[in-house]
């Protein structure tokens, strides 16, 4: 094998750009399809370590081991729901220099969700990853954990990835990988959109992960421009859009970026994006006791909503350490999902998922830190 000199720290395989990954295999002495052996293994069978990419020379495998890491994600603290079908991963990315940027990356933390749909049928089951695209968030929204905290750093589009090469890797026990993909995590996706868009190619690329782009969801809470953007990308993914109230007045309340992208503009442009990609939107909606359930506001709701080809979820809130946003009775919640029933509006209630784990975006950071500082604090 010809020499090379070594990095001195390794650098994550998947923020390097593939020209990069090439040279180096070159410079390394291999054939050009050692690229594509490796990527096989990164993507394809789940394995995050060169050491157990047995098709290649050992002499190689160090040698990459040497210079690159895989996926740089530690999984801190993994925690799974009563049921065992949702995981929900506390994940440290150790930042460090990155390409394309001109200071390093201060480490930070995120968090992942794995969840099983359909888990009576192991054949038609369906594994779905909800990935954070950034550590924190600055839009505020005052019933979200990761939104007390404030916005902390973007994510690379390796670091994005690497979350569900982690959660494939976790899978691979079984001979099962993820199948859908939402990013729906800690951030706002459209607020770091050329990661994101590189993560969502990666995951979409047949070399890739190869996950089709009706099982790619971006959820955002209103970025317009950027909706509009995603509207003449040539990979159309679904578009969630997080509503939570039918007027200004409330949603500005509950989504402070509402501010700066009201209604009008916001539900003009998922009707294009409709429009554009023959898909119909999905609007999330929080439900909160006392706040935004009541059944006139699901009557302002039908009448903004209704010319547009929409999918209407209902979330009732989970109970987030330190928030007074309470979870409505389930005699509120069908009498909200009734009326939009009656207007025809498909609705569904989001089926409950580990609310014993925190799976609330943002909560088990927001848990995992306030039990730190208990112990900093000697309590
Ligand atoms: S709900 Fe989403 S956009 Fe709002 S603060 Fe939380 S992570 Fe940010």
């Amino acid at each position: 094998m010809n020499g090379q000199e070594k990095p001195t720290s390794p650098r994550s395989w998947l923020d390097t750009p593939e020209e990069e990954l090439a040279q180096a295999l070159r410079a390394l002495g291999q054939p050009a399809y050692r690229l594509k052996q490796v990527q096989h293994w990164v993507y394809r069978q789940g394995v995050l370590d060169f050491a157990q990419m047995s098709d290649l020379p050992q002499e190689l495998r160090a040698a990459l081991a040497e210079r690159f890491v895989v996926a740089p994600l530690r999984v801190v603290r993994t925690l799974a729901s009563a049921d065992g079908w949702t995981t929900k991963y506390l994940l440290e990315l150790p930042g460090g220099v990155s390409p394309g940027r001109k200071r390093p990356l201060p480490p930070a933390t995120v968090e992942t969700v794995l969840m099983r749909y359909d888990p009576t049928d192991s054949q038609r089951g369906r594994w779905t990853a909800c990935l954070s695209s950034q550590a924190g968030c600055a839009v505020g929204c005052p019933f979200c954990a990761t939104g007390q905290v404030g916005f902390f750093r973007q994510l690379t589009a390796g670091e994005i990835v690497g979350q569900l090469l982690v959660l494939n890797a976790a899978l691979r026990a079984r001979g099962e990988r993820v199948t859908n993909v939402v990013l729906m995590g800690q951030g706002e996706p459209l607020l770091n959109v050329a990661a994101v868009w590189q993560a969502i190619e990666r995951i979409h690329d047949p070399a890739g992960l190869a996950i089709g782009a009706r099982h790619i969801t971006i959820s955002t809470v209103g970025i317009v421009p950027a909706i509009e953007e995603l509207a003449e990308r040539q990979t159309p993914v679904r578009l969630a859009v997080s509503l939570h109230a039918p007027n200004d007045e409330l949603r500005t309340q509950l989504v402070p970026i509402n501010r700066r992208y009201p209604l009008a503009q916001l539900l003009a442009a998922c009707q294009r994006f409709s429009a554009r990609t023959g898909r119909r939107v999905t609007f999330e909606y929080a439900l909160i006791a006392g706040v935004n359930d009541s059944v006139a506001l699901a009557r302002e709701l039908v009448r903004r909503i209704a010319p547009i080809p929409c999918h209407v979820n209902l979330i009732p809130v989970n109970p987030t350490p330190g928030s007074h946003f309470q979870r409505p009775a389930p005699d509120q919640v069908r009498a909200f999902q009734a009326v939009l029933h009656t207007a025809r509006i498909p609705t569904t209630v989001r089926v409950e998922r580990g609310i014993d784990i925190f799976a609330g975006c943002g909560q088990l950071r927001a848990e995992e830190v306030s039990t730190r500082q208990a112990v900093a604090a000697g309590r």
